[in-house]
């Protein structure tokens, strides 16, 4: 166990096998983070004493000017000894529900889509999360957790379960595709600052493509059922290329106002349509059919999304030339 002063701040121990930022966080303090997977760079520190080694060597995010300057990934940061550092907590990201690290069991695998499928786990301690927020899922012969979003935690926090796409060569990919009923994994969470806002009162717009699916089912789930947002309307735009692509609809059907106020619009985009599909609604980009649908409206939403970065990084630039606040935008990047 090493102690790990911030300098002009708190103190907090790090277990044996736990990261710098994640035992933060655990310790109820707001280490700034997001992906938790070495891609993003935002819960970069400075040592100022100690050592440390990253779990991640090759993480994307660190670079030769980190290295000289003798900064770390918090997410990827594993302590040699006690350290001092210095980093700039900030209280956004102070968990609701500090994320513990819980073993689970693998109890239903339900297939969405050609390459989507929905894994429930049944932890052993009862943990809650926030809709929309995520996991660190590390799966049985693999080294490296990956990050998964729930698509629902149950009231009594004992059942968590993912909808995850199949990645091609993905390692993660592989270990799913194998796995049965009864699997152990181990689960640490939840993290993440993309989790629904039942204090904003505003019409809501949850943008998801491929593997966003899950934290934007859960975000329009949550919302349907929260009495503070019952006079608001919940749009979900879900983007694919092709029709096999497309899901999510009869999920916000089975909610309480389909139709009347939780509205779903497809779009897919590949061009041209494989010519066997019969595909007459909307074609393009979400961002694309974002901007088309809500035009002016969209600075009086509440927008959530996920899914690929260029699909992340192509709504960003539509929300900002539309003048959506910032502050009613929410997203925790995908790699
Ligand atoms: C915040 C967040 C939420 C996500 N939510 C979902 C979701 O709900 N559903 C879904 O299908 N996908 C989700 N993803 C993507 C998911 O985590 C995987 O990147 C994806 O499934 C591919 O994993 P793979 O192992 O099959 O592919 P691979 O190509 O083998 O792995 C790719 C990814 O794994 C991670 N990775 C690789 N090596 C390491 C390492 N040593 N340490 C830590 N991370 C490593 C990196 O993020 C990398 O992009 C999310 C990602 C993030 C960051």
């Amino acid at each position: 166990m090493a102690t790990i002063q911030i300098e002009n701040g708190p103190a907090f121990s790090c277990g044996p096998h736990d990261t710098i930022m994640r035992a933060a966080v655990r310790a109820g303090h707001g280490f700034p983070y997001e992906c938790n997977a070495g891609s993003c760079g935002n819960c970069r520190f400075e040592l100022l004493e100690g050592a440390v080694h990253h779990h991640r060597a090759d993480s994307p995010a660190y670079g030769e000017r980190d290295q000289r300057r003798n900064r770390w990934l918090g997410c990827q940061a594993l302590p040699e000894s006690d350290c001092r550092i210095k980093v700039r907590l900030d209280a956004h990201y102070e968990s609701t529900y500090p994320p513990r690290k819980l073993a689970a069991e693998l109890v239903d695998i339900a297939p969405i889509t050609h390459d989507i499928s929905e894994f429930t786990f049944r932890v052993v301690e009862a943990q809650q999360a926030l809709p929309g927020q995520y996991a660190l899922v590390k799966l049985p012969g693999m080294d490296a957790p990956r990050a998964y979003s729930m698509c629902e935690v149950s009231d009594d926090g004992l059942t968590w379960a993912f909808q995850i796409k199949s990645v091609p060569n993905g390692k993660a990919s592989a270990v799913l595709a194998r796995l049965h009923p009864g699997a152990l994994v181990d689960i640490d969470g939840p993290y993440g600052m993309a989790y629904l806002r039942e204090d904003a009162d505003r019409d809501i717009l949850c943008v998801a493509g491929g593997s966003g699916l899950s934290p934007m089912i859960s975000v329009a789930r949550a919302a349907a059922r929260s009495s503070a947002l019952a006079g608001r309307a919940i749009h979900f735009l879900y983007g694919g290329r092709m029709m096999r692509d497309l899901c999510g609809e009869p999920m916000l059907q089975a909610l309480p106002g389909y139709g009347e106020r939780i509205h779903y619009h497809p779009v897919l985009s590949a061009q041209p349509l494989d010519g066997a599909e019969t595909w007459t609604g909307r074609q393009g980009f979400v961002h694309e059919a974002a901007a088309e649908l809500f035009g002016e409206r969209l600075k009086d939403m509440e927008v959530y999304f996920a899914g690929p970065p260029p699909m992340a990084e192509a709504i960003k630039r539509m929300l900002h030339d539309n003048a959506v606040p910032q502050g009613q935008v929410h997203f925790d990047e995908f790699y």
